[in-house]
């Protein structure tokens, strides 16, 4: 069934908490490698950590991962011939190999208690010596250790770290050596007959065939244990490639602390899935002789190389991230941004829940008007309050505004406008605001800036912002529909605004 020249890799999360970039990238690195290679991609859910794992956060998992547009062949949720995938649901293998492994002398039964292990380990510290384990079980007679065992003395299961140094490959980093002198002999079977995740890590690795472990580098401190494991239990060793850490701005290891870490954190800022995607790919990878940064999925599979992958730590930018969303979102099918852009709304109030067809249609111009001014789009109901939210008290005294209101010409301008403009009960379209315009223009004189700064400011409450021949609709048919907010028309945002100048003028 297994071609042995087939690439197998793993994503191997614990199902103790949301999934996050760290995490993220390593899942979407080893899902590169393996579908540039034609391989299996395996998901393993690690929950040996009975007290920290739940149920939930494993469907979070999974969720997230599907949502970035990550895959997999063999998995708890798809089955597969190496399963099962959840390590609970595999004890009874960590049991018979670590079974084996005592028999054939590469074990043996510890009874040392908690409170041995850690005075001894104080003492080790308090001499500056490695804290490793004082061997004290490990010439222990094996006949005499399993009658211990079988009388009821509690016992843990330790693998024997052989007597020479231990060396692997690391894709990333090169050859890597540990002296045997500074790694204990592990537990392997704890005396509950909980497995320890370096010895699970290794049953399972090896009963599934994964011929690549890529994952971060804080595990590498981990290899040399698992290195020795695969010896004692007579399989081949599998390659390693450890990733680097991803530092916050402030160069610290990237925590809650820097802010959004967690992929749902992002998929509710409304970053696209390619766009997070594309910036984890380029967390410690490169593509050869070039600066490019900008890739698809598909061009990603082409491109990503392990061997491009640098040691050295990645520094989260935010910034970068949402730079790379705003080209992904201008480059999406309107379509798509307005299904995925239409919650915030009805979160914010602006929208119905079920928003009807022609409160739909006019939600599109909203979001072609709204969308060049975001990078994510979380941002899009407060870029629309110009549209939702009419404060003709801040428009009339803003300070922003102040230049525009000591202008000659404004008043003038504005009288002339809303005199126009009310002179027809129909919405204003477009073209008649030209033609108005127009008018203003040759009934005062004023133009550029002098015509056009007063109208905006009456209308939007800002001097900048978006065409009028996009906005302009938009107020006037919105202020025609039911919505849980009214929006007001032209006519209305001028006599609001007369009426407010008229009745206080100076008021602040
Ligand atoms: N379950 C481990 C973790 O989430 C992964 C271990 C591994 O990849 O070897 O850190």
């Amino acid at each position: 069934m297994n071609n042995s020249s087939q690439v197998r890799v793993r994503f191997a999360p614990s199902p103790t908490g949301h999934l996050h970039v760290g995490n993220a990238r390593t899942a979407l690195f080893n899902w590169l490698f393996a579908r540039q290679a034609g391989g299996v991609m395996v998901l393993r859910i690690e929950d040996t950590d009975v007290e920290r794992s739940e149920a939930r956060f494993e469907g979070q998992l999974l969720d997230d991962l599907k949502w970035m547009g990550l895959d997999w062949d063999e998995g708890p949720d798809v089955g597969g011939p190496y399963g099962p995938y959840r390590q609970s649901d595999r004890l009874a293998m960590y049991h018979e190999q670590a079974e084996r492994l005592l028999r054939e002398g590469n074990a043996y039964l510890c009874f040392c208690s908690q409170e041995e292990l850690e005075r001894d380990r104080a003492e080790k510290l308090a001499n500056q010596l490695p804290p490793v384990y004082s061997g004290n079980c490990r010439a222990l007679d094996p006949a005499e250790a399993q009658q211990r065992r079988a009388s009821g003395e509690a016992a843990a299961i330790r693998l024997r770290i052989p007597e020479h140094p231990i060396r692997f490959h690391d894709i990333v980093h090169g050859a890597v050596e540990f002296s045997n002198e500074v790694v204990s002999d592990p537990i392997i079977l704890r005396s509950t007959g909980i497995p320890v995740y370096n010895y699970v890590v290794v049953v399972d690795d090896a009963l599934m065939k994964i011929t690549h472990v890529i994952r971060g580098d804080d595990h590498l401190s981990n290899t040399p244990k698992q290195v020795a494991l695969y010896e004692a239990l007579g399989w081949p060793v599998p390659q390693f490639a450890h990733l680097s850490t991803i530092l916050g701005s402030d160069r610290e290891r990237l925590s809650k602390r820097h802010g959004a870490t967690s992929i749902a954190n992002f998929r509710e800022m409304g970053v696209l899935p390619e766009a997070l995607m594309n910036y984890l790919a380029l967390l410690g990878w490169a593509p050869s002789g070039g600066t490019r940064e900008i890739f698809t999925p598909e061009e990603l599979k082409k491109e990503f190389s392990l061997q491009r992958v640098t040691p050295s730590p990645a520094v989260f930018d935010m910034e970068k991230l949402y730079w790379l969303n705003r080209h992904y979102i201008k480059q999406s099918p309107p379509e798509r941004i307005e299904k995925l852009a239409e919650p915030y709304f009805v979160r914010a109030g602006l929208l119905p829940a079920k928003p009807d067809e022609r409160i739909r249609k006019w939600f599109e111009k909203i979001v072609a008007l709204l969308v060049p001014s975001v990078d994510r789009l979380e941002q899009l109901p407060e870029r629309a309050a110009l549209i939702f939210q009419y404060d003709a008290a801040a428009a009339a005294n803003s300070p922003e505004n102040a230049d525009v209101w000591a202008a000659p010409k404004t008043n003038e301008v504005l009288e002339e406008f809303a005199q126009l403009a009310g002179s027809d009960a129909a919405p204003l379209t477009p073209e008649r605001f030209k033609t108005i315009m127009n008018e203003v223009k040759t009934m005062t004189g004023a133009k550029g800036k002098e015509l056009f700064h007063p109208v905006r400011v009456a209308l939007t409450g800002s001097h900048s912002g978006p065409e009028f021949d996009k906005l302009i609709p938009i107020l006037e048919e919105g202020s025609l529909l039911e919505l849980p907010r009214h929006v007001m028309s032209v006519r209305q945002r001028l006599d609001r605004l007369l009426t407010k100048s008229k009745a206080d003028p100076s008021s602040d």
